[in-house]
């Protein structure tokens, strides 16, 4: 629980840093200018400007934060803090980060635990049928014969990768699941399917660019390991997508 916790919070704690110091810099700007020569027009024009989104940044961060545990309504406005979440606050993160160099992979991770957070309080009492489990082509045994480039269904359980494992589940709650061999592939799969929730499993760099690139879909993230090496024979954690699973249905 507490590892989880700290798996959530490096992004969050990260975003709000980089506020505070943004709102530190335009004060001390502000006022230093104020007070030494007073404000020219065009400094007012800038400064007013620069307040307003200020505040825009702080307020729909505060909204973001509060959506980890309320629904936010309406969509449209649910649809502007999640393209805000991808394309601004995850660059403040980011450039924070370097800073004080935080691994690439902490952040990511962070950033894909905060975002499952955040799909989980808003996307409940869905239909199993709606939702749409994608999965990498290297959770398969590098020797199976069976050529599984879609669906799970023709996996004939001999249990030597965890795909058995996963079919197991698809059945248990008649989820669709699909098997993406890249990006463009869960792209045209999500496309087809228009999923009302999307549980993708794949590394930290694919499904962080994987959510951004998809960011009008809910997408939960979990992350494969990787006990043979990238793309070669992952496995993944049942029980995490079938904690996902009975939390949206
Ligand atoms: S569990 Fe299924 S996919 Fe994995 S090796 Fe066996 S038959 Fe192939």
């Amino acid at each position: 629980m507490k590892e989880h916790y700290l798996a959530v919070i490096k992004f969050p704690m990260l975003v709000s840093l980089s506020l505070i110091i943004l709102s530190i810099v335009f004060f001390s700007l502000a006022l230093s200018n104020y007070h030494h020569l007073g404000l020219s027009a065009m400094q007012t024009v800038l400064f007013t400007f620069m307040f307003i989104v200020l505040t825009v940044l702080v307020s729909t961060w505060i909204l973001i934060l509060m959506s980890t545990h309320q629904k936010i309504k309406p969509h449209s406005l649910r649809l502007y803090t999640t393209w805000m979440l991808f394309n601004i606050y995850f660059y403040l993160a980011k450039w924070l980060g370097k800073v004080f160099m935080v691994k690439k992979s902490t952040l990511q991770e962070s950033f894909l635990n905060f975002n499952n957070e955040i799909i989980l309080s808003n996307f409940m009492g869905i239909h199993s049928k709606n939702i749409l489990l994608l999965l990498p082509h290297c959770l398969q045994n590098s020797e199976c014969k069976i050529r599984i480039t879609s669906d799970v269904i023709e996996c004939a359980e001999c249990g030597k990768c965890d795909i058995a494992k996963v079919k197991g589940v698809v059945d248990k709650y008649q989820v669709n699941a699909a098997v993406a061999t890249g990006g463009s592939l869960a792209r045209k799969l999500i496309k087809d399917n228009r999923p009302d929730v999307i549980i993708a499993v794949a590394c930290h760099r694919d499904l962080t660019d994987g959510v951004r690139d998809s960011w009008r879909f809910p997408v939960y993230a979990v992350l494969n390991e990787r006990p043979n090496g990238p793309c070669f024979e992952t496995t993944v954690s049942v029980s995490t997508i079938e904690f996902a699973i009975k939390k949206f249905i």
